[in-house]
């Protein structure tokens, strides 16, 4: 019996390989279309990516998988719950029934409900009129709440699109975490913004050539362990991080050459999760184990490595040196502590993407606040731009002067990714948690930072978090590793401590 248990299982991964070494070459082909493609190609680079796509479902909802599965549940194999095994048979399981139970009709009508809806959306944006939008946004949320029930949930339809993005992560939870954040945040925001202190932030936005940033950013991410022989560093219009497979990860950036930070910041970041893909391990590769959690957890690295490390006082003191030698006229006679204050500055601002560390939770608290309630039906979704004023104006204390630079500015909803916008924050939450115990059990980071010494944070990455890959959820993980569930506490007590300090309050 355990023999053919054996063997069903062995035969159910060289299947999912076939699927994994799919997604990989998509991934390659996307990185491609991303970076290097001449115009010329990008039409035949959708016949191909589409080819590939429906090849990649075709395998994976194969009968034979189900049968496989169907064999291996409940068996020997899955005895223990924390064992690889059950691990890989878990979440294979539960990408299929998803994928089976999902009506090819759906899936087309959601693909062509999105394409149009992101052209009405960015027309909508430019005019800045939400009215434009709202009728494909309506369609949208129907189409989901379709979804929702087909595939089902336990309590909340929500949940079974959070699950798309942090599998396993319930409304339940993470809204009582986040209600407890904000709750301490909007006062710290409030802090900070009444505070007379102001940094010269003036001082980024000189002269940086674009051939020193880069050579300046890739020290960096090597420093912190980011290994360019497994990967590469790219130009791109929206950075991102692919893992193609073992030995093989790439980030991009994008160089502004009249700002210090944008890219530097950019690369440590996708560098973080860069440093998580090539710390899976390549042994289980091809399987979940081998896989990494979810959105939320990869973000934890990757603003643990930008935030956390890269805008610490300790990680400059061992590379300001460096940026003044680099950069000498803009930066040769600045002081340590007003280049420190600058890259820290925090302002409430409208948009997203732009916020800084304290204030960026916040905007994704509204974006949060807002989906739940429309998609619950709690909110007609004509009054999402009054909401969101509202809500805005009670957190950062600013009104926005229109829905462009409001309820507008995110793709995401017009993709269909309603349950995205929680795993930025979750990724924050995760990374305090995370770091706080990397201190516990690694004595002084701090001085070792300051010698240029990151090799203990990233081993100690790649041993709690990395190399475990999917054997737990994320909700485990935290619970594995930092011996406590997921709290708002060590986030906040992370921002009071280190923007008390800069902003004296
Ligand atoms: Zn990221």
């Amino acid at each position: 019996m355990t023999e053919d248990l054996r063997k069903a299982y062995q035969r159910l991964f060289d299947l999912t390989k076939e699927i994994y070494i799919l997604n990989s070459t998509l991934a390659l082909l996307d990185w491609d279309e991303k970076t290097y493609i001449p115009k010329g190609g990008v039409e035949h680079r959708g016949n191909q990516l589409a080819y590939l796509a429906g090849l990649r479902h075709e395998k994976f909802t194969s009968a034979e998988i189900g049968d496989l599965l169907k064999q291996l549940e409940g068996g020997s194999l899955v005895s223990d719950p924390d064992s690889f095994e059950t691990a890989n048979i878990r979440e294979i399981k539960h990408a299929y029934d998803k994928l089976v139970k999902i009506p090819k009709s759906l899936v087309e009508e959601l693909t062509r409900v999105t394409t149009m809806a992101h052209g009405v959306w960015a027309e909508a944006r430019q005019k800045s009129d939400f009215s434009l939008f709202l009728p494909y946004l309506e369609k949208i949320i129907r189409l989901k709440h379709q979804q929702a029930e087909i595939v089902g949930y336990e309590k909340d339809p929500y949940d079974a699109l959070l699950d798309d993005f942090e599998t396993g992560s319930t409304i339940e939870k993470v809204a009582k975490v986040f209600a407890d954040f904000r709750s301490e945040l909007v006062g710290l925001v409030k802090a900070i913004s009444e505070s007379p202190k102001r940094p010269d932030s003036s001082i980024l936005t000189r002269e940086f050539p674009v051939d020193r940033q880069e050579r300046f950013g890739k020290e960096a991410a090597s420093a912190i362990g980011y290994d360019f022989e497994r990967g590469r560093l790219d130009l791109t219009v929206h950075p991102f991080c692919t893992g193609i497979g073992p030995g093989d990860v790439r980030i991009t950036t994008r160089y502004n050459p009249k700002h210090f930070g944008q890219a530097f910041f950019g690369i440590l970041h996708e560098a973080g999760h860069g440093i998580y893909e090539q710390g899976l391990d390549p042994e289980r590769w091809g399987t979940p184990g081998g896989d990494s959690v979810s959105l939320g957890i990869h973000e934890s690295q990757s603003r643990m490595w930008e935030n956390m490390v890269g805008r610490s006082k300790s990680f400059w003191k061992f590379f300001f040196p460096k940026a003044q030698k680099l950069y000498p006229e803009a930066l040769g006679k600045i002081k340590f502590d007003d280049f420190y204050f600058a890259i820290n500055e925090v302002t409430p601002s409208f948009i997203r993407v732009e916020a800084d560390e304290v204030t960026y939770n916040l905007h994704i608290l509204i974006r949060f606040e807002i989906e739940q309630a429309f998609f619950s039906g709690n909110l007609p979704t004509k009054d999402i731009p009054g909401i969101w004023n509202e809500k805005f104006k009670s957190y950062f204390g600013i009104l926005p002067p229109n829905d462009a630079e409001g309820c507008l500015q995110d793709v995401h909803w017009s993709m269909g990714y309603i349950g995205y916008f929680p795993t930025y924050s979750l990724g924050n939450l995760y990374a305090a948690q995370f770091f706080n115990q990397a201190k516990k059990e690694l004595g002084d980071l701090e001085e070792q930072f300051a010698r240029g010494e990151f090799s203990n944070l990233k081993r100690w990455l790649n041993e709690k978090i990395h190399k475990p890959g999917q054997r737990y959820r994320a909700e485990k993980l935290v619970e594995v590793v930092t011996g406590k569930p997921l709290s708002h506490r060590p986030l906040m007590d992370y921002l009071k401590g280190k923007y008390g300090q800069i902003y004296e309050v």
